[in-house]
């Protein structure tokens, strides 16, 4: 087994046994339900955006397996204080990432730590786990109610 492949795993236990940011924020601006029905993947994302665009708190909560959640808090830690902007085009990267379109080995990516999930490439049905908290985001930015990965 790789070196890249165990540190994998182990983020991905250690997010999946102490999600960061695993709360509901009482009075979100925005949040959304996110579901991926190929795995039963279930969380909810809640959002606050100030004035100026910036993302002052994002949190989620739900039940899902070990790759879902780990995607979550991790993505929830990453998002904490950029803009709605980036966060979108962060959105296009780790998609683009996970599909297997953009390869943070040899392109240059805005997405630091979450490159992990280059992994899930080799697994097609862990792909929609590693984005259903991506588009539970974008569907919070798009002030829907609901999100799904198949959309
Ligand atoms: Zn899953």
């Amino acid at each position: 087994m790789s070196r890249s492949h165990e540190l994998y795993q182990q983020v991905i236990l250690d997010h999946n046994k102490n999600p960061r940011n695993y709360r509901v924020i009482p009075d979100a601006t925005y949040s959304c339900e996110g579901h991926n029905p190929l795995c039963g993947d279930h969380i909810t994302l809640f959002l606050n955006v100030g004035a100026d665009g910036i993302i002052s708190d994002v949190s989620f909560q739900g039940n899902g397996c070990a790759i879902s959640k780990a995607s979550a808090s991790m993505m929830t830690t990453f998002l904490k204080g950029k803009s709605s902007d980036e966060a979108k085009s962060l959105f296009k990267e780790f998609h683009d990432m996970v599909i297997g379109d953009l390869d943070p080995d040899v392109q240059e990516t805005h997405l630091g730590k979450l490159t992990l999930f280059k992994g899930v490439r080799e697994y097609s049905s862990r792909i929609k786990c590693a984005s259903l908290a991506w588009h539970a985001l974008m569907g919070a930015l798009e002030k829907q109610v609901s999100a799904t990965t198949e959309a």
